[in-house]
């Protein structure tokens, strides 16, 4: 995957276009992310104990990798992963920039 968690990245398609936030959880298998802040879903938690109230907590559902780009540490931009391989190690790199990112 050409995104980790941790990365900043931006969406670019669907409701939450345009809004950024940090890469929480990355689901290799089916090719999804979960962005801080976005697509959020409400969920509904049972009680625990009878007679306690349910709680609504707001979650981020995993999203299409698709629809999100990473944005560059180094130059701040939007940019594609590129990869670079050096004895053996596999490198991400800013398409932009060509600085390598971690
Ligand atoms: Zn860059």
């Amino acid at each position: 995957m050409k995104i980790k968690k941790g990365d900043q990245v931006q969406i670019i398609s669907g409701k939450d276009r345009e809004k950024r936030g940090k890469v929480l959880r990355v689901f290799p298998k089916i090719m999804k992310v979960t962005v801080e802040k976005v697509n959020i879903i409400k969920k509904h938690v049972r009680p625990k104990k009878e007679g306690a109230k349910g709680q609504r907590v707001e979650i981020p559902a995993p999203m299409d990798v698709s629809n999100v780009m990473l944005i560059c540490p180094k130059c701040g931009k939007m940019t594609r992963v590129g990869f670079k391989t050096e004895n053996k190690n596999k490198f991400r790199i800013c398409k932009k920039c060509g600085s390598e990112i971690a």
